[in-house]
């Protein structure tokens, strides 16, 4: 649509579409309406018709299988609040906490540390995706409650997993942004049931998706109501054992030009080692992510999970500490265009 079209002007354009037998899908921004028209078969009369309209500014066939989620679709960056914080905004984000929720004490004592130190959510699972069934599976409600009393005491936003769609209202409850865990990526039933939920989403990358399969299964959760995602790379497998995973930064260039939605690196699951952490956290704010996701533990080797990647409360500080000058350097290349959703 052209810039501040009207309501009226916007539900001509809805009902056109709707005669010619295509669903709409419509995202508002502050200044601008995009119309997204879906369904099977040649559009082009339908286009062509839209685009003799005087309030329609442009009508363009996305040639992305994913649609909603693409450049295309949509140039201005996303940006999603949460917790009264913008993502994919002016402010570089950080989310810090430990792998799991562990204990009232040690939830707590990471909550006031990192928020301390400038992170501005707090991870920490409650429900854990173990790939052996006899580790520790997360504390499920009584960490969500723990959770919560973090954020009652510091402020800060909560970001959680939720690994299946039964649990999604109910972990939506307590947090911030719903994180999709890697095991998760593709599971349908679920992207589907985050489509119907308004919160945030963090959607992580498949051990071994492709960049094409990531964009998909975040459409997924736009084109069923949700176009609050945020993508987060994690790293891949490859023959590299010498790391966890790989840490596909080339991945986060790309995601940049393919898609308007904020991308996070999570340098902590992409390289396993606690050392190579803020190198790479340093790199992902070089190549422009939205924001960082690292894992931090008041003792590492005492961890339920994850212990090697995580770095602890002074490793954190000397990280922030030396991330300033990169983060101001980020602020001045941002380009203030962005569309919130
Ligand atoms: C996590 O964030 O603790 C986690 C399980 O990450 P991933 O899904 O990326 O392996
Ligand atoms: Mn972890």
């Amino acid at each position: 649509m052209k810039l501040h079209a009207t309501r009226a002007e916007i539900d001509a354009v809805c009902a056109r579409i709707r005669d010619f037998g295509y669903k709409v899908h419509s995202i508002e921004g502050e200044e601008r309406v995009v119309i997204g028209v879906v369904g099977v078969g040649d559009v082009t009369a339908c286009l062509e018709s839209l685009e003799a309209m005087p309030q329609v500014e442009k009508a363009v066939r996305i040639s992305a299988p994913y649609k909603f989620v693409s450049r295309e679709f949509r140039q201005a960056k996303t940006r999603i609040q949460a917790n009264g914080i913008e993502i994919g905004g002016d402010e570089f984000i950080i989310m810090a906490g430990p792998c799991s929720v562990e204990s009232e004490k040690q939830i707590l004592d990471t909550a006031h540390f990192v928020h301390e130190h400038g992170a501005t959510f707090l991870r920490g699972g409650a429900f854990k995706p173990r790939t052996s069934p006899y580790d520790f599976q997360g504390l499920e409600l009584e960490g969500l409650k723990l959770l919560r009393k973090a954020q009652q005491q510091t402020g800060i936003g909560i970001i959680t997993e939720v690994m299946s769609d039964s649990d999604v209202a109910l972990v939506a409850e307590y947090a911030d942004i719903l994180q999709i865990g890697a095991r998760n990526m593709q599971n349908f039933a679920l992207l589907k049931a985050l489509g119907r939920t308004s919160r945030p989403v963090m959607l992580k990358r498949g051990l071994s998706s492709t960049v094409k399969e990531l964009l998909m299964s975040a459409e997924y959760i736009v084109a069923h109501g949700n176009p609050k995602v945020i993508l987060c790379e994690r790293g891949i497998r490859t023959f590299e054992t010498a790391t966890r995973n790989t840490c596909d930064l080339t991945a986060v260039a790309l995601l940049n030009e393919l898609t308007h939605l904020p991308v996070m690196l999570d340098p902590s699951h992409a390289t396993g080692k606690r050392s190579l952490v803020p190198p790479l956290a340093r790199a992902g704010v070089a190549i422009g992510v939205d924001g960082l996701m690292v894992e931090v533990h008041p003792e590492p080797e005492k961890a339920f999970s994850d212990g090697a990647q995580s770095l602890t409360f002074p490793q954190f500080a000397g990280m922030m500490h030396e991330l300033q000058p990169y983060i101001q350097l980020w602020s001045a290349a941002r380009i203030p265009e962005a569309v919130t959703v």
